[in-house]
């Protein structure tokens, strides 16, 4: 049995706490994911899944319950802790990179490293050796904004990938990115996964990107509806049934 990387126990969120607007986007969500899952996270739009994510990758902090992440409970830890526990343990990739213009793809890949007071060389060996990896060593001399979308997002993972991560989160990985793009990074997704045993936990709406992952989790008003794992099924028959639920769920809409 593999190890807990992450886990929830009566997670609820509740937006505006104690006040007339007060709103509850999680009710009560138990969740584990093990050492090597791929998860993939889907739901209708407003269904919870960002607020799921930012829980359990200490972005955002639960109002009751409990989030664990390699065993700590991130509600024991202070913001310091926070932030160099984030640096050890995760690596984000967002839809819209999360680049900053102002900086090199270069700058950008090595800022994690720069802000933990990583020497140089260190760094330079670090970056280059991803870059080649991501094949975009002939880009980072150049800004975020004179390279595609397809590059800025290659460019994010290695930025993501930097500080060695062992959970990889990551919220619409490919929603700014067009289908060959997207595909190549399911790809490199799919690799880490299988050839170095990185934990991915990602959102997505798109049946085929989850069609890359081990396990679905569809949430629905706030729970969780449906836990799909691909177990031995070919891509495609995986695919077959990541439709079939979300086909459900949209006709279960139609008809309210
Ligand atoms: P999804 O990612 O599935 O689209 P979200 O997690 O973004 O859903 O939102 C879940 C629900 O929580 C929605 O009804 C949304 O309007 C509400 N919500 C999200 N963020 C906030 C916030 N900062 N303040 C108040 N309500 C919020």
């Amino acid at each position: 049995m593999s190890e807990t990387v992450l886990e929830t126990k009566h997670l609820k969120k509740v937006y505006n706490y104690n006040t007339p607007n007060a709103f509850e986007a999680l009710h009560d969500i138990n969740f584990q994911v093990f050492e090597g899952d791929f998860v993939a996270i889907m739901g209708p739009s407003g269904s919870g899944k960002s607020t799921f994510i930012n829980n359990i990758s200490t972005i955002d902090l639960p109002t009751s319950g409990k989030v664990y992440i390699n065993g700590k409970e991130v509600r024991r830890m202070t913001s310091n802790e926070i932030g160099h526990f984030r640096y050890e343990n995760l690596g984000f990739i967002f839809q819209d990179f999360n680049l900053l213009d102002t900086h090199t793809m270069y700058e950008n890949i090595a800022m994690p490293l720069s802000l933990a007071h990583v020497s140089k060389d260190e760094i330079e060996k670090r970056v280059n050796e991803l870059a080649e990896q991501m094949n975009i060593t002939h880009l980072l001399h150049k800004y975020p904004n004179e390279c595609s979308g397809g590059q800025r997002q290659r460019a994010a993972i290695c930025r993501a990938l930097i500080n060695h991560p062992r959970i990889i989160v990551a919220d619409e990985p490919t929603g700014n990115l067009d289908s060959a793009n997207s595909a190549e990074l399911m790809k490199i997704l799919e690799k880490l996964n299988s050839e170095e045993g990185v934990t991915i936990v990602m959102v997505t709406h798109d049946p085929l990107i989850t069609s890359y992952s081990s396990r679905l989790i569809y949430i629905k008003d706030g729970e969780i509806q449906t836990v799909l794992d691909r177990e031995g099924l070919s891509q495609d028959d995986y695919f077959q049934k990541i439709v079939e639920i979300n086909s459900a769920e949209s006709r279960e809409l139609i008809q309210q």
